[in-house]
């Protein structure tokens, strides 16, 4: 899994982090030379597939794909409604800025495993999502899947990077146990558990958790297009989603709990959630108490989500913020139109760190759904999978010179 492809990763990487902090004059003008150099071109690039590409998530994986360094969009498969048009056609595009070029004409395909790329995303609804991604699995395709059919499978890895890349230990066992060769499955959490695990990581890793109470206020675009329908939503509140309750209160015990080699060991943490609907149209907020093993003051628990730095082999990645947290100060803040996009998407914002009279502390939350819940999710996810050498099918790639969330730059405001 270390391959040597990894260790030019972390060559480049302890230029771009160490010596930023020991500014010897010869080595830093070594640094900013690399960092002005542009980011050399693959040989060839990872050609990425996207199954339910015409939907909400899939669109913007097909966005945050056109210019990435590493991946290169060639195949797009959704239903028989769109099978055999072009995806210029079938796409109902809801972004801003204008379908990518690369994309337009690319003629939507079928669900059957002969796509032309060596990996797929899935965004497909969960109707069909649980057969069709076993079936591009069983046929080599390693699988990077947004849904929640397969998340909770004892031998599949729940991926956020910044948490629990040790999970994808998990991978070898999978293909042993299902027969798979190079193909293999890894998903990413449920919209709402990424924001919220991103957010409990460092609380977990310095101060233990114990109980943790939250209530969601979850953007429409979380139910696809065209979702909830505006009779309903408009002026008003739905305190109910189907699943997503019980999403809310497994998934960080699988995420934050550990792999044994064998199994998944949960975390075993107390979580009870609340989930409504509300009428926004972009970014997941939470309000969250928590109970911890050690006490810390606000302060405290202030600087460990302020300080959280993921480690080298990940702050690398295209996608990846250093410090996937933002802190805000003010009273009233994170708001989903004014934060929403903090971080190109990819951070969690926290705002409002209190005392809370029932558990330890409680604070508010919030996290773009469809990047940080959904596209960038799974794009981060199979940058992770590509740099540990589990996505074959392409030449040895040059180590990349940027890090930060530089894929997702540029494309997070459509
Ligand atoms: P969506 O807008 O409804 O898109 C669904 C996609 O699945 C479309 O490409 C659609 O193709 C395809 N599809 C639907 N029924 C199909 C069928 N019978 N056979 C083949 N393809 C079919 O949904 P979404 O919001 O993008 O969500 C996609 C997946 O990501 C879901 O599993 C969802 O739970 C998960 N997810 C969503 C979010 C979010 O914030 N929205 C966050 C995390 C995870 P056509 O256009 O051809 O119908």
């Amino acid at each position: 899994m270390s391959g040597q492809w990894q260790g030019e990763v972390f060559e480049t990487h302890e230029i771009s982090l160490i010596d930023e902090r020991n500014f010897e004059p010869k080595r830093h003008m070594e640094y900013v030379q690399r960092l002005y150099e542009p980011t050399p071109r693959a040989p060839r690039k990872w050609r990425a597939g996207v199954l339910g590409a015409t939907g909400i998530v899939g669109q913007r994986l097909v966005k945050l794909l056109a210019n990435h360094p590493w991946f290169e969009l060639t195949a797009v498969a959704a239903s028989e409604r769109s099978s055999g048009k072009t995806y210029e056609e079938a796409a109902r595009w809801h972004l801003d800025t204008p379908i990518p070029q690369e994309a337009r004409n690319l003629v939507v395909k079928g669900l059957e495993p002969t796509l032309d790329c060596d990996f797929v995303f899935s965004a497909l609804d969960s109707s069909v999502a649980g057969a069709v991604e076993e079936e591009f699995a069983r046929a080599g395709y390693p699988v990077v899947s947004n849904s929640r059919n397969h998340r909770m499978d004892p031998d599949v890895p729940l991926l956020i990077p910044e948490v629990n890349a040790s999970h994808l230990d998990a991978i070898r066992v999978q293909q042993t146990q299902r027969g798979y060769t190079t193909g293999f499955i890894v998903t990413n959490p449920n919209c709402s558990t990424a924001g919220l695990v991103l957010v409990l990581k460092p609380l977990a890793d310095i101060f233990g958790l114990e109980r943790i109470f939250v209530v969601t206020l979850q953007a429409v675009s979380g139910a696809g297009y065209p979702g909830v329908a505006s009779m309903d939503i408009h002026a008003n509140v739905v305190p109910f989603i189907s699943g997503e309750e019980e999403k809310l209160e497994s998934e960080p015990q699988k995420l934050l709990g550990r792999w044994d080699g064998r199994r998944f060991v949960d975390a075993g943490l107390g979580i009870s959630a609340h989930c409504n609907r509300v009428p926004v149209l972009e970014g997941h907020l939470e309000c969250v108490s928590i109970s911890m093993k050690k006490i810390a003051s606000t302060e405290e628990v202030r600087e460990a989500l302020r300080n959280f730095e993921v480690d080298p082999e990940i702050a690398s990645l295209p996608s990846a913020l250093r410090n996937p947290i933002e802190v805000l100060d003010e009273e009233n803040r994170p708001q989903p139109r004014r934060d929403v996009n903090a971080g190109n998407g990819m951070a969690a914002v926290v705002g409002r760190v209190r005392e809370c009279p029932l558990l330890d502390i409680k604070l508010t939350l919030l996290s773009h759904n469809l990047v940080r819940g959904a596209a960038g999710a799974a794009l981060l996810n199979a940058e992770l999978l590509a740099a540990r050498g589990f996505i074959p099918g392409r030449a040895k790639h040059s180590a990349p010179r940027r890090s930060g969330a530089d894929a997702v730059t540029e494309q997070v405001a459509g």
